[in-house]
């Protein structure tokens, strides 16, 4: 009987692969576990400890009453993920879960797993030695700092013993700090990279070659700049890979790139060494001014630029929005649809998402804008023609219940670099 459950969902696959790995190659053995996406299958097995990871857009899902069932059966829970990390005092508080991973989790989970295993799965004051926890000991929040893992790749990105893959990590961390976007603030601002040696043994075992990064274009650079030798380099090294049957999706779902990065040159790249002609990239919105205050760091020009620059290589662009931002005025919204216009116009493609003040960011307290009559009558009619694609209309009802929620619940972040800038 495994006494450790690990609750996979769609959403936390990647992330939990990724760390069985790291948990493997510290010494645990994985067949210790029951890993499963099914939640009966764990309410059956009475586990001890129940590993879940998740968004804050998931917590009005089933995860309060799965938190429910299992706590009757004395479960200990332990919570990873943005949403535990962003609010440690909700997770324990409200959410019911007994301990909240405050970080990287790679070297703080196994550190975790085995002194719950050697004190009977109970919290004890050991666990304050651990860094990258918070949890109640005798009544007492315990916050024992934020768990960071710099060289992430001396971890493996998969098991070997358990048959899970996923796409590779092969960047963490990201300099831009745009106001929305957990990952900074998660995962630090400098950018580090898995080695190219590391990715290709890896991706041996994926048919379909794709990669999690924040920008894929920034293989190999400090961040903020292009480095095309080592972007060539990697995806050199995967021809052999390619040649052998795989295809290699690259700047693509589920990673995308920066407008300012698509070039002539890293687009040359991708013909040559990729088997993809879709690019994603973030264009967010079609007023400079709103850029400048998301602290995007592009402006529309690069945008226009990179779509200029993907049509004539021959790629289809996919652009995405944000709607709804914080203090966009109609005359925001307006140049916004005229970008949207003009890339379909072009022959690109749109994907529209309406703002969520995600908790751990320096957005976290600013309130969405109201769509303007003739945003909503443009993304309706240019969706009905499939032109536009998107959940923005779903994200406005979890976007107020995210604002709702930090009103009500707000907390001081846990932060990689200690704080978060606050805007609103
Ligand atoms: S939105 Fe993209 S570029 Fe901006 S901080 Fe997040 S990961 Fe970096």
């Amino acid at each position: 009987m495994s006494e450790i459950a690990v609750r996979m969902t769609k959403r936390n696959h990647n992330a939990f692969v990724h760390l069985l790995g790291a948990l493997e190659s510290q010494g645990f053995e994985l067949d210790e576990l029951l890993i499963t996406k099914d939640f009966k299958e764990i309410f059956r097995a009475r586990p001890k400890v129940v590993l879940y990871s998740f968004f804050t857009e998931e917590i009005w899902g089933s995860l309060r009453d799965e938190v429910g069932l299992l706590k009757k059966r004395g479960a200990l829970l332990v919570a990873g993920g943005y949403h535990a990390i962003a609010m440690p005092k909700h997770t324990l508080n409200v959410l019911g879960f007994d301990i909240a991973v405050i970080g990287e989790g790679e070297e703080v989970l196994y550190q975790l797993l085995t002194a719950l295993k050697s004190a009977g799965y109970k919290i004890t004051k050991e666990l304050a030695n651990i860094k990258g926890l918070a949890f109640y000991l005798n009544g007492e929040f315990v916050f024992t700092g934020f768990a960071k893992v710099e060289d992430f790749w001396r971890f493996p990105p998969y098991p070997e013993s358990v048959r899970l893959i996923s796409p590779i990590e092969i960047t963490r961390g990201c300099p831009f700090g745009c106001y929305y976007c957990q990952t900074p603030y998660i995962k630090g601002f400098r950018m580090r990279h898995r080695p190219i040696d590391q990715i290709v043994k890896y991706s041996r075992r994926m048919k379909d070659m794709r990669y999690i990064t924040p920008n894929a274009f920034a293989y190999g650079s400090p961040g903020a700049i292009l480095k095309l030798n080592k972007l060539e380099a990697l995806l050199k090294a995967l021809q052999p890979l390619r040649k052998e049957g795989r295809r290699l999706f690259y700047g693509t779902f589920p990673s995308e790139v920066r407008p300012e990065f698509v070039l002539p040159e890293t687009l040359e790249l991708l013909i040559d060494y990729a088997d993809n002609r879709r690019l994603a990239i973030g264009a967010q919105s079609g007023d400079d001014a709103m850029l400048k205050a998301m602290h995007r760091l592009h402006r529309v020009e690069h945008v226009q630029r990179a779509v200029e620059y993907m049509i004539e290589y021959g790629f289809e662009p996919v652009v995405d929005f944000i709607v709804g931002l914080p203090n966009e005025t109609e005359e925001s919204q307006r140049r916004s649809i005229e970008l949207m216009k003009w890339i379909i116009a072009k022959g690109g493609k749109v994907r529209a998402h309406y703002f969520m003040p995600l908790p751990g960011t320096p957005w976290a307290r600013c309130k969405p804008s109201p769509l303007s009559n003739e945003m909503k009558k443009f993304l309706g009619r240019m969706a009905a023609k499939g032109k536009i694609e998107g959940a923005w209309s779903n994200q406005m009802e979890l976007s107020r219940k995210i604002q709702k929620l930090i009103e009500e619940f707000y907390e001081e972040p846990m932060a990689y670099h200690g704080g978060v800038k606050k805007i609103c």
